[in-house]
């Protein structure tokens, strides 16, 4: 960490600096130039709070060196991590895209999801049971009912599914019915208690970008997570909120090459909360995997126009089987495969 004074830093100022660093267990190494005085922070500047030095009188910036995340950082495990879904490998050579509907609605919808979803080629599924919806008055989900259902339907195609976590209280029910991709949505990025929880179990974890959530305050949520003990996680970029209204979101395709060089963690894309259409995915999905995405999220429903939620961003079975095909030929391109 490296402490920039005032011009006109007075001795006195530059002792307390040193002083403030003492108490914080940190040495100092005063650098006097022609024009400004720098004082150099020595020790684990992780523990430091940057605002407290910021308010010393004379301190005019404080600048970090070390990245104040670690354990999800590149530099904690040079390789790429791969993570292990009942068998299934998320993060390696092999790309996962998770299909399936955004709300588990009944038994016979989630039949035929996943038989379309394992007919596609899928190895995962998805399929909220416990849905944030912006107004209190429109479908909330299923719930536990809707987790069953859920486990039975993919159970037959021996598919692991990924379903939501919104309220901390429903952990233990998450456990119980075994559930083995835990979804943390948008607007849970920063549900610091929740992710304390799943960072308590050992299940993978899937956790959105919030919507305006800069790259550093994501990974910054993913260490939150880590640091309970569970490495097991996912990013997922599902686009942010910007000045455009033509779609619903704008994805950050960006985000994939950064993360990648700041995160040994798994990158996956959700191209259907991104643009919002069905008819916009295939271009979505194809530009993720093209910048390297490990996999995708994307929502199937059997008969879109049927959805009870999210209806107009959902591929009906036919759609996902070709966006399937058309991304097994970019997979190949890049040495991968699908
Ligand atoms: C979802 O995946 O169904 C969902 C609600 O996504 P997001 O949190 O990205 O809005
Ligand atoms: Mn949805």
């Amino acid at each position: 960490m490296i402490i920039i004074m005032n011009s006109d830093v007075s001795d006195a100022q530059i002792e307390a600096v040193e002083k403030r660093l003492k108490a914080m267990g940190l040495g100092s190494n005063v650098s006097r130039g022609v024009e400004r005085t720098v004082i150099g922070a020595i020790g684990d500047e992780s523990k430091v709070d940057k605002e407290a030095l910021q308010a010393l009188p004379g301190v005019e910036d404080v600048i970090r060196v070390m990245k104040p995340y670690k354990i999800v950082a590149r530099s904690y495990h040079k390789e790429d991590t791969v993570i292990d879904i009942k068998g299934i490998k998320l993060g390696g050579k092999q790309i996962q895209i998770i299909g399936g509907p955004c709300s588990v609605e009944t038994q016979s919808q989630m039949d035929e999801a996943a038989k379309w979803v394992a007919q596609a080629g899928c190895r995962l599924m998805r399929g909220g049971a416990f849905k944030p919806r912006t107004s209190p008055y429109t479908f909330q989900g299923t719930g536990v009912e809707g987790l069953e259902m859920f486990r039975k339907a993919a159970s037959k195609y021996n598919l692991p599914i990924v379903t939501e976590l919104m309220d901390v209280r429903m952990l233990d029910t998450f456990l119980e019915h075994d559930v083995d991709v835990i979804q943390i949505g948008t607007r849970n990025m920063q549900n610091f208690d929740l992710l304390k929880e799943v960072g308590r179990t050992h299940k993978p974890v899937i956790l959105k970008r919030g919507m305006s959530a800069t790259i550093s305050e994501w990974l910054m949520a993913a260490e939150y997570i880590a640091a309970g003990g569970n490495h097991n996680i996912i990013f997922c970029e599902r686009g942010v909120r910007s000045f455009e209204t033509y779609y619903r979101n704008m994805l950050d395709v960006t985000a994939v090459p950064v993360l990648k060089k700041e995160t040994h963690l798994p990158v996956i894309i959700d191209p259907s909360h991104a643009g919002g259409k069905a008819w916009m995915v295939p271009s979505l999905a194809r530009a993720a995997i093209a910048a390297g995405a490990d996999g995708l999220l994307v929502e199937m429903h059997p008969t879109p126009c049927e959805a009870w939620c999210d209806a107009d961003q959902a591929l009906n079975p036919q759609e996902l089987i070709d966006l399937m095909a058309q991304l097994k030929g970019i997979a190949q391109v890049l040495g991968r495969e699908i």
